[in-house]
């Protein structure tokens, strides 16, 4: 059997490896403390949860579900937008719902981008943005994020020849890997140059509820007129900790929601009802504390991390939010050298940088979601393999 020439194409799941390399570890009876992956590690939110059970002994909810997301989970999703970033969202014409976000931002590359035209991808970023535009036939073209630019593209760099060919901008602020955050100036000029050359602006939102020392960021729909070029992507996934359970949606430009609902309604049947009764459940219950005990969480465990990664003489910046630190690999090791010291040595997994890209290339990622002693573990028997590395 011949497989279609574009598997060859698509690089191995990162985290699929990562998986791997732990389970074998751990079946040679060692104890590893993985920081690698994103994904909360408290449950769910108790409301979605008892939303589930009720929904689930309701026979309508077994049958085939709205493929654009039910409209009591689109008008759930304007309620929230309207409450939390003063944005306006027609429903019907503006919001779609998501198998998770990690679908629609798949598929949306798939109804806009053709083969030659150019999609412009942060690097590092989340790995979905760059294989898909290539298993679409089109071009990737790299924005470097590095900490001179603090970590936000400088879209004045890119040459106009590139900007006439490009289809789509990706953004993701707060920011997988790096834990940067986006002023809302960035995004004005961003919706300056998307206007100016008619390109999609598409903000993968997945920790717009994460924020620290009271940050709260921003949509790029708060931008005035943004609606005319941009498209967001709003995950229930990382704030309700429901990565589980697939749901999500995007909102903003309505020719860009209705390519993604034509596309989709051909691919998939929408998310299971009940999980969307939850997700309207979650969204009605005023979430705002529970966010705020989630964030507290995380920044208890953020300056765990950071102050023990100072204590090693690492540079780490302190994001002010996402559940990530983005800091160089020491001892001037690669990050894939690095990441195979500290399995070896300490016995704690972290994400090597290169995974997100070229210019992750030497750099590392902490995830914070493991339980807060286990954490504090980690850090401690990285800081022994510090201690241990034979001096540079
Ligand atoms: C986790 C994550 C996603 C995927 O979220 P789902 O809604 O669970 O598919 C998308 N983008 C980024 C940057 C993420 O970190």
């Amino acid at each position: 059997m011949q497989w279609a020439s574009r598997m060859q194409q698509i690089p191995p799941y990162l985290f699929l490896e990562l998986d791997n390399l732990v389970a074998q570890e751990r079946a040679k009876g060692r104890d590893i403390i993985s920081l690698g992956i994103g994904d909360p590690d408290q449950p769910t939110i108790p409301v979605a949860v008892e939303a589930l059970k009720h929904a689930v002994d309701n026979p309508q909810t077994h049958r085939y579900p709205n493929y654009l997301g039910s409209p009591e989970f689109r008008q759930a999703i304007a309620d929230w937008y309207n409450q939390r970033f003063q944005v306006q969202l027609d429903p019907h014409n503006e919001v779609v719902g998501l198998i998770g976000s990690k679908e629609g931002i798949a598929h949306l590359i798939w109804a806009m981008a053709e083969p030659g035209d150019i999609v412009l991808v942060p690097d590092p970023a989340y790995p979905v943005y760059h294989t898909q535009t290539i298993l679409a036939g089109a071009k990737p073209y790299p924005l470097p994020l590095t900490a001179q630019n603090h970590f936000l593209p400088d879209l004045r760099a890119i040459p106009e020849d590139i900007w006439a060919r490009a289809k789509m901008l990706w953004l993701n602020y707060p920011n997988n890997p790096t834990g940067a955050v986006a002023p809302y100036d960035f995004y004005q000029e961003a919706v300056d140059l998307c206007r100016t050359h008619d390109v999609l602006l598409c903000s993968d939102g997945a920790y717009l509820e994460m924020g620290f020392d009271g940050y709260k960021a921003p949509s790029v729909l708060e931008i005035p007129g943004a609606k005319d070029v941009a498209i967001e992507f709003y995950s229930l996934s990382k704030p309700f900790n429901m990565t589980g359970w697939r749901i999500a949606a995007a909102v903003g430009n309505s020719s860009a929601v209705a390519a993604l609902g034509t596309l989709k309604s051909n691919l998939d049947s929408g998310p299971f009802t009940a999980v969307q009764d939850a997700a309207i459940a979650a969204l009605q219950s005023d979430p705002r504390a529970f966010f705020a005990d989630m964030n507290a969480l995380y920044q208890e465990r953020r300056d765990i991390a950071i102050r023990a990664l100072h204590a090693m003489g690492i540079a780490a910046a302190t994001p002010a939010a996402t559940f990530y630190l983005w800091f160089p690999a020491p001892f001037g090791m690669t990050a894939a050298e690095a990441t195979t010291y500290f399995i070896q040595e300490a016995g704690v997994l972290l994400t090597p940088g290169e995974a997100y890209g070229a210019h992750g290339q030497g750099w590392l990622r902490i995830s914070l979601t493991i339980d807060t002693p286990r954490l504090r573990e980690g850090m401690e028997r990285m800081a022994e393999a510090v201690r241990n590395h034979p001096p540079a």
